[in-house]
């Protein structure tokens, strides 16, 4: 945000520190001349010499220290000692010109403008109030030397008389550049306002959300603090610019956007992240207090009467939330957002309207895992997430399968043990795909059978992957029999009927039913309905037809969290 800001301070601070530089370079040629002006060819010795190119060489070297010195305090210009050490630095350098000005002739010095310099470089860093007290400074003394040292009548009169001209060129300086600099502070301050805005909302835009976040990030990080993050996405809202336009739309956007700016502190960070989504950070806020505005907020926007809202499929405008937080949940920015998002993903699939929270099934299985596999969970989170990537079609898959299988638990009122290990097993039952290349996965036509040999090597290589972890191995079946069959035609053992563990037939069911009611590379997706149908179809020959009418009860049951069955 302050990049422009700080970029030009420096650039600033370099160009003042080589006139600076220059200044001092100057005033000790001046001085020089005047110190060993006693000295005329004749009476130069072999001594005077000697010292001429001593004071020479000292005075060299200092402003070599004085070089390296304001070089090096460029890189700290936010240090809260600046202002101090700006102030001691001025005086320094106005008793420096006082000196020479002694040295060369006091009020009939030809050197008085030296002060020109220090004027123009205190007011260029530390504004106009500096600037001009440098002025003043250094007005007063040449006019008080005049007063003092000039020979009555004449001398004062007409010294006085230059140097008085000599006074309105320093505060005439030092007013119309801080003026200037001021002015060109404020274009930078609004340009800034306009590069971080986004257009429609007034709302901060998506480049500046993460420059902020990376900063909250930082200063929590470093004080322990928590920072909560809240997304939103408003439901149907393709539907909403269908039916109403995208001028009303863009009302809607204003109007959510004007209830979020209200809603939170000015210690958060509200900002339209993309389309019709917005995100929230909020530093120093616990899990708790963010689900509780996020809760606080999902039903503000219920109860606002957008235009044209009755024609939204359940009456209303409404928006779904994710929240997530730092450092329980996610380790760092990136890890924060995704899991707020995949908190949103599952309050979308969850009939819209609601608060979820992020938890991660790895992070619980990691408290059932002993000391060194806790890493090889947590390579798992990272093969889910590569898999996710190289398989476009399957996004959201593993999340979904979970979803349904925790519905599919209750209703056949699994035990919390079994109900765990069927979550973990729809979880990691693809695991194995991270061995088969991005072609095969995404192949818009019928493998050849090479190619489905390879495919089919995945829940083989799954079990690979997990069975060095103790505390997976229960799970191993999941993995290993999932695309196994109940009239004994699937792979990788064809186990046919009960011989199938009864918690991999539920998976199979459930992990069916997604791939049909998803998009795949060679499958026109089925509708709900379509898929009960095919469900019913398959029942006895491919899926274990009491567990098969259990899944349909459960997708009727909840018809209306995951849409319409008859669609
Ligand atoms: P869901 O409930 O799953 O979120 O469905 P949705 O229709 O809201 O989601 P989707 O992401 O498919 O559609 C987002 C729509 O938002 C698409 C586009 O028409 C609309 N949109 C994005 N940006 C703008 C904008 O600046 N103005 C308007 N009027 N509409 C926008
Ligand atoms: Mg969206
Ligand atoms: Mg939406």
């Amino acid at each position: 945000m302050g990049d422009l800001k700080d970029d030009k301070q420096k650039k600033i601070w370099e160009i003042v520190s080589i006139v600076k530089l220059a200044s001092l370079l100057f005033s000790g040629m001046v001085f020089l001349r005047y110190f060993f002006k006693g000295n005329t060819i004749a009476e130069v010795t072999v001594d005077t010499n000697y010292s001429f190119i001593s004071f020479f060489v000292v005075i060299l070297i200092l402003l070599s220290v004085y070089f390296i010195w304001s070089m090096a305090t460029i890189k700290k210009i936010d240090s809260k000692y600046t202002n101090i050490v700006q102030i001691i630095e001025n005086l320094v350098f106005i008793l420096f010109f006082i000196i020479v000005i002694f040295y060369s002739g006091k009020n009939t010095s030809d050197y008085k403008f030296l002060f020109l310099f220090i004027i123009i470089t205190s007011t260029l860093q530390q504004g106009m109030k500096q600037g001009m007290l440098v002025a003043s400074i250094s007005s007063i003394f040449i006019l008080s030397l005049d007063l003092i040292m000039g020979a009555p009548n004449v001398q004062v009169n007409q010294f006085f008389e230059n140097d008085l001209i000599l006074s309105g060129v320093f505060i005439l300086t030092a007013w119309p550049l801080e003026f200037y600099v001021r002015i060109e502070g404020e274009h930078i301050k609004k340009l800034e306002g306009l590069a971080n805005e986004d257009g429609l909302t007034g709302l901060y835009n998506h480049r500046f959300f993460y420059d902020a976040l990376e900063g909250i990030m930082k200063t929590c990080e470093k004080e322990n603090n928590l920072v909560a993050m809240i997304l939103i996405d408003i439901d149907y809202f393709k539907i909403y610019n269908d039916m109403n336009g995208h001028q009303m739309g863009d009302e809607v956007l204003k109007l959510v956007a004007f209830i979020l700016k209200n809603s939170f502190s000015k210690d958060d960070v509200v900002a339209r992240y993309g389309g019709e989504e917005f995100v929230i950070v909020l530093p120093n806020t616990s899990e708790e207090d963010a689900i509780k505005q996020a809760e606080r907020l999902r039903k503000k926007i219920e109860v606002t009467y957008f235009n044209g809202e009755e024609n939204q499929p359940n009456g209303k405008l409404t928006v779904s939330i994710g929240t997530s937080i730092y450092p329980s949940k996610a380790k760092n920015a990136v890890e924060l957002f995704k899991s707020a998002d995949d908190a949103l993903y599952r309050a979308k699939f969850f009939d819209k309207n609601r608060v979820e929270s992020y938890t991660s099934i790895l992070e619980e299985l990691k408290i059932d895992t002993e000391g060194e596999h806790i890493d090889i969970i947590t390579s798992i989170k990272t093969l889910i997430s590569v898999i996710n990537a190289k398989d476009k079609y399957t996004y959201g898959h593993v999340e979904r399968v979970v979803i349904y299988s925790r519905l599919l638990a209750d209703k056949l009122k699994l035990n919390e043990k079994n109900k765990k290990e069927l979550i973990y097993g729809a979880y990691m039952h693809d695991i194995g795909k991270i061995n088969i290349p991005k072609e095969i996965l995404n192949k818009n036509m019928p493998l050849t059978p090479d190619e489905w040999e390879i495919m089919k090597q995945h829940s083989v290589n799954g079990v690979e992957i997990i069975k060095s972890v103790e505390s997976l191995k229960e799970i191993a079946p999941l993995i290993l029999y999932h695309h196994e069959r109940y009239d004994g035609n699937g792979y990788p053992d064809n186990l046919k009927g009960k011989d199938i563990p009864y918690l991999v037939r539920m998976l199979t069911v459930v992990d069916c039913f997604d791939a049909m009611t998803s998009s795949r590379p060679y499958n026109i997706r089925k509708t709900y309905k379509e898929a009960i149908e095919e469900l019913k179809r398959c029942s006895g020959k491919q899926f274990d037809k009491e567990i098969a009418d259990s899944f349909i009860e459960v997708i009727r049951e909840n018809e209306n969290r995951i849409g319409n069955v008859d669609d």
